[in-house]
């Protein structure tokens, strides 16, 4: 039923807050409910009150304590929307969007936003591997009677993408061979057959004795050499710009990591039919991220 998820499904199913807990309780404890604070699995359901009551230490407590879902005071439904909505909408939906529709305070779509997306985050992600296009480039503000080669309120994006596969997204400081070469070794294997760029020199050096790095003169108008070009990668710029654009307006440098993560949450899920289902198990299984930590 939480496999290729619609929105008449989730509708269907979703119709009520018990609903939702009830999924919520399969998911975070599909071996049967367990006290988060002593692990005991010997515990009664106090059915008045959505609650558990522990019978080893007694502690009280309901599917979503010490979870992103609890004292939010938000319906357990407009959290499920969100979530559907935010991994549903191809280029993502803004705090805005989710206001409107959800007939929430601008802040609180700001907050479940953000709550979401930092459960979108994938720590330690596998490395990329086989054929590795990377490349970079600016995204951000533009700013009136400055020179066309005016970088400075624009932020600086590396992506790494596997043909055919999964991405990594990250700001970076700049374009030196330090910046470029860090962020290379920390998203792509070791044993990655090819490494694919554009002719910056800060990309020299980067093959090694399993990698081959095979380079597109663009400053010679050069795009594809037979095999060799940078246009999956280019189109993953193309949808966050779009994205950017069209969902977000402003994103300041501070939260542009967590939207590329989200971006890249969905990018990589694209063919995953239990992608809303997986998003439910990430933010449940995730700590509750305080708003002032957020906003510090
Ligand atoms: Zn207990």
């Amino acid at each position: 039923m939480l496999k290729d998820m619609d929105i008449m499904k989730l509708m269907d199913k979703f119709h009520s807050d018990d609903a939702c807990r009830e999924v919520l309780e399969d998911l975070r404890w599909p071996d049967g409910v367990t006290c988060p604070r002593c692990n005991s699995k010997s515990v009664s359901r106090v059915y008045e009150y959505d609650v558990f009551d522990c019978n080893s230490c007694r502690y009280q407590f309901s599917v979503t304590s010490g979870t992103i879902f609890h004292d939010s005071h938000l319906p357990l439904r407009k959290w499920f929307v969100a979530v559907f909505l935010m991994v549903e909408s191809r280029k993502g939906i803004s705090a805005n969007q989710l206001r409107r529709v959800l007939k929430v305070s601008y802040k609180t779509a700001w907050y479940l936003c953000h709550r979401i997306r930092e459960a979108m985050t994938v720590s330690n992600p596998k490395p990329l591997s086989k054929i590795v296009e990377v490349d970079e480039t600016w995204v951000g503000g533009k700013k009136k009677n400055v020179g066309h080669g005016y970088k400075g309120n624009k932020v600086l994006i590396a992506g790494a993408a596997q043909r055919k596969g999964n991405i990594r997204l990250k700001v970076i400081d700049d374009r030196s061979r330090e910046a470029l070469h860090e962020f290379i070794k920390q998203h792509v294997g070791d044993d990655a057959e090819a490494i694919y760029t554009d002719d910056w020199p800060s990309y020299n050096g980067i093959a090694n004795g399993d990698t081959k790095h095979e380079t597109v003169n663009h400053s010679e108008n050069e795009w594809v050499r037979g095999d060799i070009h940078t246009n999956y990668v280019e189109n993953i710029w193309s949808l966050l710009k779009r994205s950017l654009v069209g969902s977000y307006h402003k994103v300041s440098k501070k939260h542009l990591d967590a939207y590329l993560d989200e971006l890249e949450w969905r990018f990589n899920n694209r063919e995953n039919p239990y992608l809303f289902r997986d998003t439910l198990i990430k933010l449940i299984k995730s700590n509750n991220l305080e708003y002032k930590e957020l906003i510090s």
